[in-house]
């Protein structure tokens, strides 16, 4: 039986190894983290197809152009655009892909809360795909997918993480004319056991079983909305989790506690970019862009890429940018983020710890580190 080819730190848990397996033999299991990794077992031939797909083997191609066209741009449906994480370009690029008859395939919730890659062929599925969920989709089966629709001919908007993008080429193996590849900039993402974790404790103070989780909530503004969280319950009511009291996002973007480790050293920042379009937050753009509901930022990364932006202009309000723009305000874009050592003891605690009762400590060190760089760039 084959042994794993890699260190389990620099596994992305992308799945593509699984879906390319001959004999079924790999599982993709979770660790004491949470996150996925493959497990091999004696069904394994030796074959070696899942080593060749590995991205960690180095043997993937960034194929897209080196200064990608930018613009800054935003839906000119408000309802797409405030219910979409940013401007609403995803449901546009993905419109005239499904009215041609087409698939798109991103992350929706499971039944469990969990996020899964599904492929969908309808504006009621699309809806589900919409907004970004901060923790690692299950796309393991979706790349055989993609494949099936490809080879009956359908065209396909596939959307993902960096990663995850790189992994259906890589499983693809060569150039489809009726694929179209979406990515985003990447903070990273977190652990599913540190996400439901969060999500248990706030279903037992509201006594009510979760149903929809709506991250970056834009009632209050996009600006404000990183740590701004709606969570909808099965009786019909709603809260709302904001700032420091939405510890899940607070969290994430003050600790990094738990994003995955490959996240650390990301081999997918900067440019040329995997997806032939790039979708993000346009965080720093001037104030005559910015009225507060959401404005993106669209890379145009190949001619693909072009051709669809083409398509779907008429739905946007759009301004061509300078590519040298988006660094300023996105640092996610080129570097990845520091995972502290602590990580994997911070996941292992909440085996028997409520999510908040482990949180509290690492957050109170954050909170004296922060004050400490704060006084020492004053001493400057
Ligand atoms: C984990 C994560 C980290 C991000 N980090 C940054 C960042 O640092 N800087 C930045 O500018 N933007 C980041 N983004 C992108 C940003 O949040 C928006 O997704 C992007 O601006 C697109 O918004 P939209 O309004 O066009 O579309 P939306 O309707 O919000 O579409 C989001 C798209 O992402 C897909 N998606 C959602 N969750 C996941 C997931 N967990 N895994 C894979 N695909 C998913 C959906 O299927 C959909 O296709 C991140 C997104 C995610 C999911
Ligand atoms: S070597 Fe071949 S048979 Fe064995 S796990 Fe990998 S893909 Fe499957
Ligand atoms: S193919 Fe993906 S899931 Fe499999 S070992 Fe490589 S990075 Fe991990
Ligand atoms: S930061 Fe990089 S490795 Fe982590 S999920 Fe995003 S693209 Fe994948």
């Amino acid at each position: 039986m084959k042994k794993l080819w890699l260190e389990p730190d620099k596994c992305t848990g992308c799945g593509a190894c699984a879906d390319i397996c001959p004999k079924n033999a790999i599982t993709m299991k979770a660790d004491e983290c949470g996150f996925v990794h493959p497990v091999i077992d004696n069904k394994c031939v030796e074959c070696g197809l899942c080593e060749r797909v590995c991205l960690n083997r180095g043997e993937y191609s960034q194929r897209h152009r080196e200064i990608p066209q930018t613009y800054a741009a935003w839906s000119k449906n408000p309802d797409i655009r405030f219910c979409s994480t940013t401007g609403g370009l995803f449901t546009e690029l993905a419109k005239p892909i499904l009215q041609n008859g087409g698939v798109v395939a991103g992350a929706q919730y499971n039944k469990r809360n969990l996020v899964e890659h599904a492929i969908v062929t309808d504006e009621d599925g699309l809806q589900k795909l919409r907004q970004s969920k901060y923790l690692q989709s299950d796309s393991n089966g979706v790349y055989n997918r993609v494949k099936r629709a490809l080879m009956d001919g359908r065209e396909v908007l596939f959307c993902g993480a960096p990663c995850q993008v790189a992994a259906l080429h890589s499983f693809l193996g060569s150039e489809f004319v009726k694929l179209i590849t979406v990515d985003f900039i990447c903070r990273g993402i977190n652990s599913p056991k540190a996400y439901l974790s969060w999500l248990s404790e706030i279903e037992s103070e509201e006594q009510a079983r979760a149903t929809r989780v709506w991250f970056k909530y834009k009632v209050g503004g996009w600006k404000s909305s990183p740590k701004r969280t709606r969570i909808d319950f099965d009786d019909g009511h709603s809260v709302v989790k904001e700032g420091e009291e939405n510890l899940f996002m607070h969290g994430y973007l003050t600790s990094n506690l738990y994003i995955r480790p490959c996240c650390g050293d990301c081999q997918f920042k900067g440019v040329p970019r995997q997806g032939d379009l790039t979708i993000a937050d346009f965080w720093g753009i001037e104030k005559q862009l910015d009225d507060d509901k959401g404005t993106s930022l669209i890379l145009i990364n190949s001619d693909k890429g072009m051709n669809l932006f083409d398509k779907i202009k008429q739905s946007l309000v759009y301004h061509q940018r300078d590519f040298s723009e988006i660094f300023a305000g996105n640092v996610c874009f080129s570097q990845s983020v520091h995972i502290p050592s602590s990580s994997r003891d911070f996941l292992i605690s909440l085996d028997n710890k409520s999510f908040s009762t482990a949180l509290r400590p690492y957050m109170k060190q954050n909170l004296v580190k922060r004050i400490l760089s704060g006084l020492l760039k004053r001493l400057k």
